[in-house]
């Protein structure tokens, strides 16, 4: 390994980070990892934390999972690669694609469309959306709704149904067609209602209007995480999706669920969408799928919509989309591990358990630290505690301060995200009881250096 301060001065110098500004490097260098070791990282310096981002919401099994380290050894000396494009396959895509169907089953959901991530994913759900209208015959409807706040991925389309102009303002204009409508999110929202069921029914209203308004013979999709991750953890009203579902269903137009986050246990059920009782149309994974050791995703499609296309005789059906990565031997491999260790564990329960224990804690904290003014989660393993500079306004504190409780955080052994104004908690769903002691009593630390 290269000495520390070439590392550092290179990654300012010639390593151009995604999701930074590029001066920032500079300014406030990151921290350099060179391990993980169960559910902990270790920088350059030999600092060890624990990891309660869970590397970016997806290393779920912690850094080392065997099984999955294997698999992956295995497959780049049986077969390191091949296409999946019309006229080849390869057997573990193959499996992989039957083991999705069966643990997806209750979700409806019985193909895998294979890509190399969450925004991978989600164009092709958006594509698929339109093409199965035009297989249909209904060619006018491929318009786009989904929620302010929300969050899909980097490429032009995913962006373009992104909810956050964070993500969009600098790239604009984006792919006309696509509207935004209010988020669920109880802390901040247009109708000043506090009441998280009252809010859900406006927000399915407000979606309805704007149904109405665009006419639905127009709208292919709508697009929504079950719980809104990178806006800032924001769980709905249980009745929110299951009445978003009834309104698709009655205009005919698709659900996807886009569970790049939420997919394979980390609401404290199997899926986001299994967690609010509900079956998408179209459901986007990736992150968790290899447990983040390698890129891959897959778009999981109901049987419903994939019969559309396999019933077409006119070849308006042929799907002519399709990523040089798709279903890579390695990735699938490292998927099927993945799964089997999922199953094995059923992570979903302990990230329930540990997600209550989590939550109840930050309450606590808030009680503590009046820079808290909102903490989010009870859903499984992901929370966010919302820092204000005054309770009364909601004003978000100075940009530099959750960057200070994370540096504080960080050197009592706990890391955790700062997006915005908000801290995030998303560790992989194998800690234990003493792990979440660990980060309440780091993040305790963490806030008291404000
Ligand atoms: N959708 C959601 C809900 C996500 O959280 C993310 C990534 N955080 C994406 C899409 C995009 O995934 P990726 O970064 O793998 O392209």
């Amino acid at each position: 390994m290269k000495d520390s301060n070439f590392l550092k001065e290179n990654n300012a110098r010639h390593f151009w980070q995604p999701m930074a500004h590029p001066a920032d490097s500079q300014k406030n260098p990151p921290t350099i990892l060179t391990g993980g070791e169960g559910v902990s990282i270790i920088d350059v310096d030999g600092h060890k934390a624990l990891d309660a981002v869970g590397g970016l919401w997806n290393v779920n099994l912690g850094y080392s999972c065997d099984p999955v380290k294997q698999a992956i050894t295995d497959q780049l000396n049986a077969l390191p690669y091949y296409s999946t494009f019309r006229g080849t396959s390869n057997d573990k895509a193959i499996e992989l694609s039957y083991e999705l169907a069966q643990f997806f089953a209750p979700d409806g959901l019985t193909r895998a469309f294979f890509t190399s991530g969450g925004s991978d994913s989600v164009e092709i759900a958006l594509k698929l959306a339109r093409q199965f209208h035009k297989v249909r015959g209904e060619a006018g409807r491929t318009k786009f709704i989904s929620l302010k706040q929300g969050y899909h991925g980097t490429h032009f389309a995913a962006a373009s149904v992104n909810g956050n102009q964070k993500f969009r303002a600098a790239y604009e204009p984006m792919m006309p067609g696509c509207f935004h409508v209010p988020a669920p999110w109880t802390y901040r929202n247009p109708f000043d209602e506090t009441d998280p069921e009252r809010l859900a029914q406006l927000c399915v209203k407000a979606l309805e209007a704007e149904i109405a308004f665009q006419g639905a013979n127009t709208v292919a999709a709508f697009i929504m995480e079950p719980i809104l991750g990178a806006g800032g953890v924001i769980p709905p009203h249980k009745s929110f999706m299951p009445m978003v579902r009834e309104v698709c269903s009655k205009h005919g137009i698709l659900l996807i669920s886009d569970e790049i986050i939420t997919a394979f246990g980390r609401t404290g059920s199997e899926s986001g969408a299994r967690h609010w009782g509900v079956q998408p149309d179209i459901m986007t994974t990736a992150k968790a799928i290899t447990n983040g050791y390698f890129p891959f995703g897959a778009a999981m499609i109901s049987g419903a919509v994939a019969e559309v296309f396999e019933s077409d005789t006119t070849g308006r059906a042929s799907v002519d989309q399709g990523y040089t990565y798709s279903g890579h031997p390695v990735g699938a491999a490292a998927a099927l591990a993945t799964l089997a260790e999922i199953n094995r564990l059923r992570v979903w329960e302990n990230a329930a358990a540990q997600g209550d224990e989590l939550f109840a804690g930050l309450k606590k904290l808030a009680e503590k630290y009046d820079v808290v003014g909102d903490v989010r989660g009870g859903e499984g393993l992901m929370c966010a505690l919302e820092l204000v500079s005054d309770r009364a306004t909601k004003a978000p504190i100075a940009k530099h301060l959750p960057l200070q409780v994370q540096k504080a955080t960080y050197e009592d052994g706990v890391m955790v995200r700062v997006s915005g104004n908000n801290i995030i908690l998303s560790p992989p769903l194998v800690i234990t009881s003493d792990d979440v002691a660990k980060i309440l009593s780091a993040l305790d630390t963490g806030l008291a250096r404000l």
